[in-house]
């Protein structure tokens, strides 16, 4: 009998997804996702729900069922332990499949297609729809409609809470909406959501800013429950000469700056025709590369302190754990070239506007299972790298020791995480307690918590 393999291409063909700014993702057929959730082995210990799933979600559970074609059950599966499946089945690195246990020998179940696959029937089949709760008396506030801001806030009304969420953009979602791009995640499956909790029950005030607009004190003392849900807003910066020029930006201000309202120049952040380099070899740094190639940049590359990882998992991270080897993008496939052990020294500014950056070559130190210990500069490395248009992704440094958190009189954890305060009914949730992290870290976090309440 043929056994079924995963299938490897996901993706619209290249060509016609760096034309528009649609999911690059093809929706898979129905045939293919029940062959795929059956090649689930369906193991005795799944380290997919237990190790894998932040959530707990019911991995192999859910596969039986869509494999058996009832994919009404899976979604009913899947309901029980998360709120969102329609945005981790588009944006999760599913650790769950990197703890896969055909992942040993094979390849992965895909259980973020399969996860995809039963919200978006269920939607399609008007299956979606919120449990009512009976009330408790109490309010809670929720600062910041992020993940993990509008996990809490539904996790905090399925137990009764009159809930308000307070978010400083125009639009609820966080990143989801204002850092991931729409090529990944269209933005109408936000709104999808967002009008779902809305009719449920929970308040949404939008371009609210707390500490700003109004003071974090006075929603502490009218609401009983306070949750900070704000993310980590502080971009870390290169702060190496020249960075004043013209035409450097962070990767978040690039993404979706000119979408900004009080944005007075959009074009300053289209890559149209330009040289394009990208500092940062993350996943923000890929998305930054997505858009260039749609903006129809000259050329775009991308560089990164860190060593070129292995192409196979490193010894440093046996199964299950998260490997450490090269992944390559959506991103990469569209184009751009990429390069690693590069350190950037200045900035190259012609008549105010960036024109480069100086760079050094580095090596590393490895430990003997082959993970990065200390970079060492190469003498004599020095080179220009030409760039009208720079980018700096280079993650996020943490929560700023000022406004609303001094508001509240909160500490902050030496990795700029915000320390709660539970004797006040004050918590903290997501990326501004647990530092820049994943989608489903941030909504698991705010599950952990609410659940933790009396
Ligand atoms: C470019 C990019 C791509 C990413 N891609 C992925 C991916 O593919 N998969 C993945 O799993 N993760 C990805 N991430 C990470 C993921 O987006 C975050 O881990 C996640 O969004 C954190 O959720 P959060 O709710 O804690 O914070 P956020 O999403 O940052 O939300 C915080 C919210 O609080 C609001 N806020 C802040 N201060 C205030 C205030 N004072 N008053 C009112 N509102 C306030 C903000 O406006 C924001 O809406 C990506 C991140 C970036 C930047």
């Amino acid at each position: 009998m043929e056994t079924v393999q995963r299938i490897q291409d996901v993706y619209r063909p290249v060509d016609e997804r760096v034309k528009d700014v649609k999911e690059v993702e093809r929706p898979l057929t129905a045939v293919e996702i029940v062959a795929q959730a059956g090649r689930c082995s369906n193991c005795g210990v799944p380290f997919c729900h237990g190790a894998g799933c932040p959530l707990g979600n019911l991995v192999p559970e859910f596969n039986e069922a869509v494999a058996a074609g009832d994919i009404r059950k899976g979604y009913d599966i899947i309901s029980k332990t998360a709120f969102f499946p329609e945005f981790t089945g588009r944006v999760c690195p599913a650790l769950c499949e990197s703890c896969c246990t055909r992942n040993l020998n094979d390849d992965a179940v895909m259980v973020r297609q399969v996860e995809k696959f039963m919200i978006e029937t269920a939607f399609e089949e008007g299956w979606v729809s919120l449990p009512t709760a009976e009330p408790n008396g109490k309010t809670a506030a929720v600062i910041g409609a992020g993940p993990a801001g509008l996990f809490a806030a539904e996790a905090l009304r399925r137990k009764g809470f009159a809930v308000t969420v307070y978010e400083k953009h125009e639009k609820p979602g966080g990143l989801l909406r204002y850092g991931i791009p729409n090529w990944k995640l269209e933005k109408q499956v936000i709104d999808r959501r967002v009008a779902l909790l809305e009719a449920a029950g929970i308040k949404f005030i939008c371009n609210t800013e707390i500490g700003k607009d109004i003071s974090a004190e006075y929603i502490h003392r009218n609401f009983d429950y306070t949750f900070l849900a704000i993310g980590t807003p502080n971009a870390r910066d290169l702060k190496i000469p020249g960075r004043e020029a013209e035409g450097i930006y962070l990767a978040l201000d690039y993404l979706h700056g000119a979408e900004m309202p009080d944005c007075k120049d959009p074009e300053k952040y289209n890559a149209k025709g330009k040289k394009v380099l990208i500092i940062g070899g993350g996943d923000t740094g890929n998305d930054c590369v997505g858009k260039a190639i749609r903006e129809g940049c000259k050329s775009v590359l991308q560089v990164e302190f860190m060593p070129k990882p292995p192409e196979t998992r490193s010894p440093s991270t046996p199964w299950p754990d998260w490997p450490y080897l090269l992944r390559t993008s959506y991103a990469h496939h569209e184009g751009g070239e990429r390069r690693w052990n590069v350190s950037s020294k200045q900035f190259i500014v012609k008549d105010g506007h960036v024109a480069g950056v100086e760079a050094v070559r580095v090596e590393w130190d490895m430990s003997p299972l082959g993970k990065p210990l200390k970079p060492n500069e190469v003498p004599n490395s020095t080179e220009i790298i030409e760039a009208d248009l720079v980018v700096l992704a280079m993650g996020f440094t943490g929560v700023p020791a000022e406004g609303l958190v001094n508001d509240l009189g909160l500490k902050l954890t030496p990795r700029t995480a915000i320390i709660p305060d539970p004797a006040r009914n004050i918590y903290a949730v997501g990326d501004c307690a647990n530092g820049a992290s994943l989608v489903v870290r941030a909504m698991a976090s705010a599950k952990q918590v609410v659940n933790r309440l009396k």
